[in-house]
């Protein structure tokens, strides 16, 4: 007969909250570059986000000033 070892194991079950974000290069909806997005939801690349492009709202709405 094997001692009785007093073993802690960590049976910590993990809720399974695996989110299914994956990178997948997708063309951008502003500058249709293909970029990385880094979720589904991701459709501008961050070029585009963090342009002015972006912020003005319009994508193809160009003011002629
Ligand atoms: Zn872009």
């Amino acid at each position: 007969m094997a001692p009785c070892e007093d073993v802690v194991t960590h049976d910590h079950t993990k809720p399974e909250a695996e989110r299914h974000i994956e990178p997948k290069t997708r063309p951008c909806l502003v500058c249709k570059t293909p970029f990385q997005s880094e979720w589904s939801g991701e459709r501008v690349c961050r070029r585009c986000k963090s342009g002015k492009i972006w912020r003005s709202g319009g994508v193809t709405t160009q003011r002629g000033r």
